[in-house]
């Protein structure tokens, strides 16, 4: 050991994620190489980053590259670039402490799943120590950019400690040398190394090269800038996996190629679901951000507004400025252009999907419409875009999507209103008696059950000229044929005038009101909402927000006509069995509305109520 050779001790939970790894039955270890390249591929971008300020760089015009190596005797992989480099104490720092946040996170994962948490390794920003599951040995040898630092190398065999030194190293960059186990011999083949570049590296920004050769093994040539008749459907989806390491193939792609207003190579992809997945590579929202190739933003949230969060994808433009990162006037400005054509690209593309595929849309609209809803509620600006992008399911087609130009397509002619009704799901919504009028008139009406619904209708009061209504507030004309129908049926007055009384006794105060309505029709009775009270769907917004959880106090409609009215009518008052009716009725009422604070309070009444039917 030279003199100011120096010996260091990882830290214990470095310590154990060696230990994990170096006992590794982990079958996919060539993932050490992705991890390796990916690093290398880091210290190049950094390094072109620093080069657009800094002008004293050691060897400036050296070729960006990585080039791996082996010696097949001496069972020996070399991978090397020509990156920002590390001095002696960036190779302490960088490979000998570990964010305590990212080894515990590792730790925390691979109890549970150690092969899941191995194959995303650099997630939890530990992918170098990877490199434990094929080496006896690791020499890392690096030279800074910076031309005062001298070269240093950095030594491990997977044990407690490190050693670090002054080195001889001439160029500019890092050089990482492994000596493989035995068991590991296998990676020290040129051939192989091309297969895991292939599968893992393909679309790595900087050429790849192998043993002496001149020939680039990944593609390189950015996918994004490939002309779309050139990139086939498995590239795509290839990149896609490569970009996020997402098992499930995207729904969708789009690749955007324009010269204005704005330059700019895109990627974009609708992925297969909303929530990420637990080992996805991209950790948060956001496109990856370049301009002439070099990586400005892995995770931009500029690029497209608030409610298309859920794209993944790469964004290049030639025309940002280069000193994006310092928030100038004109970056600002730049991106916003760039965000109004990023987003007319994806509107664009959806319209034309749910025009073209209707299944494609469906499935898209199952997995993103909340995402939708969520930008009509919240952003103004865009809301009356979104509109369009809509879908609900109805009374009339409870199973289909339909959008609102079809809902008024359907229409019957002169009515100016598009109803809805609220509720917690669409099978207890349809059996809503708010609906009784609308079924026997053969009125549509949207089914709102998704817990965002509620905000959704805060920005959609008004759809071309059509007003929305809640159905539960609608007092539509009762038809003058029905009318007469019904009332030949319904209870005298006198009876219903004693029977209404008989409510107001046995509710109490439960309730504001009892009257009559003649807008039911199969259903016994309706709760609605006294003149003045907060909308059905903002009470549902204070409830979801938790500011009031107590039942609204309602007015108790019903419907003289009803079979059960009219026995209602014949029962001796005040009996044991006429109070539990009465008291059924006002709570299936609530239950259909989806407020009634305890439902299975009601099964000693229902078993009542059955006993007394039993007797009969
Ligand atoms: P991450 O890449 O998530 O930061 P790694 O464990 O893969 O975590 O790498 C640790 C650190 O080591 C990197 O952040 C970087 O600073 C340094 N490093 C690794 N490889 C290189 C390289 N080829 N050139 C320069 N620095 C490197
Ligand atoms: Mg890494």
């Amino acid at each position: 050991m030279a003199d100011d050779a120096s010996t260091y001790t990882f830290k214990a939970e470095t310590r154990q994620l060696l230990n994990i790894l170096i006992h590794s039955l982990y079958k996919e270890r060539e993932i050490f190489l992705r991890e390796l390249i990916s690093n290398a591929s880091d210290a190049l971008n950094r390094l072109r980053f620093e080069a657009l300020t800094e002008q004293n760089i050691l060897e400036p015009d050296a070729e960006l590259c990585i080039r791996l190596s082996v010696d097949e005797k001496k069972k020996l992989v070399t991978i090397e670039d020509t990156g920002i480099g590390m001095t002696k104490d960036e190779l302490v720092k960088n490979l000998g402490t570990i964010a305590q946040s990212g080894a515990k996170a590792f730790l925390e994962a691979a109890k549970d799943a150690p092969d899941q948490a191995i194959n995303v390794i650099g997630q939890f920003g530990v992918g170098f120590y990877s490199i434990f599951m094929v080496a006896e040995w690791v020499r890392v040898t690096s030279r800074s950019f910076n031309p005062r630092a001298k070269a240093a190398s950095w030594y491990a065999t997977g044990d407690d400690s490190f050693q670090v030194e002054p080195a001889e190293k001439a160029n500019r960059g890092t050089r990482i040398e492994i000596k493989l186990k035995k068991d590991a011999a296998e990676f020290a083949d040129e051939s192989r190394l091309r297969t895991i570049v292939k599968r893992h590296s393909d679309f790595i920004g900087f050429p790849i090269y192998i043993g002496d050769s001149s020939e680039q093994v990944n593609q390189q040539a950015a996918l994004w800038r490939t002309p779309r008749k050139d990139v086939s459907e498995e590239q795509y989806n290839e990149f896609y996996r490569q970009l996020t390491l997402e098992f499930e193939e995207p729904q969708s792609h789009l690749h955007i190629t324009t010269d204005a207003p704005v330059r700019v190579y895109a990627i974009l992809y609708i992925p297969a679901k909303a929530e990420r997945g637990m080992f996805s590579l991209r950790k948060e929202d956001g496109l990856k951000l370049y301009s002439r190739n070099i990586l400005i933003d892995e995770y931009s949230k500029d690029l497209l507004p608030e409610h298309f969060r859920f794209i993944q994808g790469v964004v290049d433009s030639e025309d940002l400025p280069l000193n994006v990162s310092r928030e100038t006037f004109q970056a600002s400005n730049m991106i916003a252009r760039l965000k109004k054509v990023l987003t007319g690209q994806v509107m664009g593309a959806l319209r034309k999907m749910a025009k073209k595929d209707r299944e494609a849309y469906a499935r898209f609209w199952k997995e993103f419409g909340p995402f939708i809803k969520q930008g009509v509620a919240t952003d103004p600006a865009e809301r009356e875009h979104l509109y369009e992008l809509l879908r609900f399911k109805t009374s009339l087609q409870p199973d289909d999507w339909s959008s609102l130009d079809e809902y008024i397509e359907r229409m019957q002619a002169g009515r100016k209103e598009i109803y809805y009704i609220v509720g917690d799901d669409d099978r207890s919504v349809l059996l809503s008696p708010h609906l009784d009028q609308f079924k026997s008139k053969g009125i549509e009406v949207l089914l709102l059950t998704h817990p965002v619904d509620p905000f959704l209708l805060m920005g959609l009061q008004k759809y071309r000229d059509f007003d929305l209504k809640n159905a539960a507030q609608a007092e539509l004309e009762p038809d003058a044929k029905e009318d007469k129908a019904d009332q030949a049926e319904a209870v005298t007055e006198g009876a219903l005038e004693n029977l209404i009384n008989r409510f107001k006794e046995q509710l109490g105060d439960k309730i504001t009101a009892v009257r009559e309505t003649r807008r039911l029709s199969s259903s016994v009775a309706r709760l609605v909402d006294p003149e003045g009270s907060l909308a059905p769907e903002m009470q549902r917004v204070y409830k979801y927000l938790d500011r009031e959880t107590a039942i609204p106090k309602k007015i108790l409609e019903l419907n003289p006509s009803h079979a059960i009215i009219r026995g209602l009518a014949d029962l001796e008052a005040g009996s044991d069995l006429e109070k539990a009716i009465i008291d059924q009725i006002y709570e299936s009422a609530l239950l259909l509305d989806g407020i009634h604070p305890d439902p299975s309070s009601m099964t000693p009444r229902i078993q009542q109520l059955m006993e007394a039917a039993l007797k009969k």
